[in-house]
C-alpha cells in the first residue's frame, strides 16, 4: 500500500520519521507495516501510530493530540496551513522542543538531518538568522561553508521551504 503524502515530511522514510513496524496501530487498530517515531502530544499515552491515522487526521481528532506545538512565526501563517502541521503532519524525533520551521509564510517542509556541505546554499537572510538566534558564530558558520563534508550532523536539522527553497537549519542537541 502507498504511504500518504505529507506535504511538509515528504520523506518520512529516509528521515527517520516513519519505521517499518509490525506494531498495532492504537488508533485504527490494525497492522499496516509502518508506525510514526514521533509521538502524539496528548493527554493520553499513545505510542504507536501509523501514518494513515496521522495523513487523515484521525489520531489528532480522537485523542485531542498535536504532532507539532511550536511552530515558527505562527502568527503569520494561515490556520488551514496551522493545522495541517500541528494536526495532520507526521512529526520527527526530537532531543529538545520540537519546532517546525516555516518561510514565505507557509510550513517548510523537513528533510532530516543537514550536513556541513549543506551551508554551501545558506542564504544571507538565514545566516544572520541562526547568529541572532545564537545558533552559530558568523566564524563558525563561515567554516561550515566551505567545507565538503557530507556525513549527517546528528544534532542539526535542515527544513527547506516549499516556495522559495529556502533552505533552514535547527539544533536538536541530545
Ligand atoms: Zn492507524
Ligand atoms: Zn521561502
Amino acid at each position: 500500500m502507498q504511504l500518504p503524502k505529507f506535504k511538509y515530511n515528504p520523506n518520512p522514510i529516509e528521515t527517520e520519521c516513519l519505521e517499518k513496524s509490525d506494531k498495532t496501530c492504537e488508533i485504527c487498530n490494525k497492522k499496516r507495516g509502518y508506525i510514526a517515531t514521533s509521538i502524539m502530544l496528548c493527554v493520553d499515552t499513545i505510542y504507536d501510530i501509523c501514518p494513515w491515522c496521522i495523513a487523515d487526521g484521525s489520531a489528532s481528532k480522537k485523542h485531542n493530540g498535536e504532532f507539532v506545538v511550536n511552530i515558527e512565526n505562527a502568527n503569520s501563517l494561515s490556520s488551514a496551513i496551522l493545522q495541517e502541521i500541528s494536526y495532520r503532519t507526521v512529526s520527527y524525533p526530537a532531543y529538545q522542543e520540537l519546532v517546525w520551521l516555516t518561510h514565505c509564510n507557509d510550513g517548510c517542509e523537513f528533510l532530516g538531518h543537514a550536513c556541513e556541505q549543506d551551508f554551501k546554499f545558506i542564504s544571507e537572510e538565514e545566516t544572520q538568522r541562526l547568529i541572532d538566534e545564537k545558533t552559530f558564530t558568523k566564524e563558525h558558520i563561515e567554516n561550515l561553508k566551505i567545507s565538503n563534508d557530507t556525513s549527517e550532523l546528528p544534532y542539526l536539522l535542515k527544513f527547506r521551504c516549499v516556495h522559495c527553497n529556502e533552505l533552514k537549519f535547527l539544533v536538536d542537541f541530545d
